[in-house]
């Protein structure tokens, strides 16, 4: 068995890259390489700190006691991240705060989902996430069973692509393959 990259934990973004493509979590373990963040990104973490996540929490009237920032980590899977907010202490919402709007999203919702999973195991039950971009929600999740069990089956098969040494097979739409940061070095699409 191969020693992962990430000293055995798999953060909760290479499980939301391999969602958009099982070879991304391989490239960046095998080759060791990741796209550096943009400035535009660095911006956007600067900006939202943990005053900025405790104004939305206080603005949506979450829960209390509210956990801003909360690293989680969950040996069984190895998947961790940090919730921008757990709020609630029976039941939790699980709140995803962004600076700024995308016009997709979807990697941000699987993001939410993975966070949804580790609160719900090593927290307490979640019943809701939500997506904020510019301090307005702009996706509410009903947490079910179902949410929970997809994330645990990923995060499986995520763990084995990335224990073997050869590439997975993947085929993966052509438009993703056309905007993925991965593209010049991806051992299906290199010259
Ligand atoms: S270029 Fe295509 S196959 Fe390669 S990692 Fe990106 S999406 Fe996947």
């Amino acid at each position: 068995m191969k020693r992962l990259f990430y000293s055995d934990t798999i953060p909760a973004t290479l499980l939301r890259d391999y969602i958009y493509c099982p070879m991304i979590p391989w490239i960046k373990i095998f080759y060791r390489y990741e796209e550096p963040a943009t400035e535009s990104m660095l911006k956007a973490s600067r900006e939202t700190d943990a005053n900025y996540k405790e104004k939305i929490a206080e603005k949506y009237k979450l829960p209390k006691p509210w956990r801003i920032e909360v690293y989680l980590y969950d040996k069984e899977t190895g998947l961790s991240g940090v919730a921008d907010i757990i709020a609630g202490e029976k039941r939790a919402v699980v709140a995803e705060i962004k600076r700024f709007k995308r016009e997709k999203y979807q990697h941000q919702r699987i993001q939410l989902l993975i966070y949804a999973y580790l609160t719900n195991k090593l927290i307490a039950p979640v019943e809701k996430a939500i997506l904020i971009h510019e301090e307005k929600i702009t996706l509410e999740i009903e947490i079910t069973k179902q949410h929970l069990e997809t994330i645990e089956k990923t995060a499986k098969k995520l763990r084995e692509t990335i224990e073997k040494e050869e590439p997975p097979t993947t085929n993966p739409d052509q438009r993703r393959c056309i905007a993925c940061q991965y593209r010049r070095i991806c051992p299906k699409t290199e010259k």
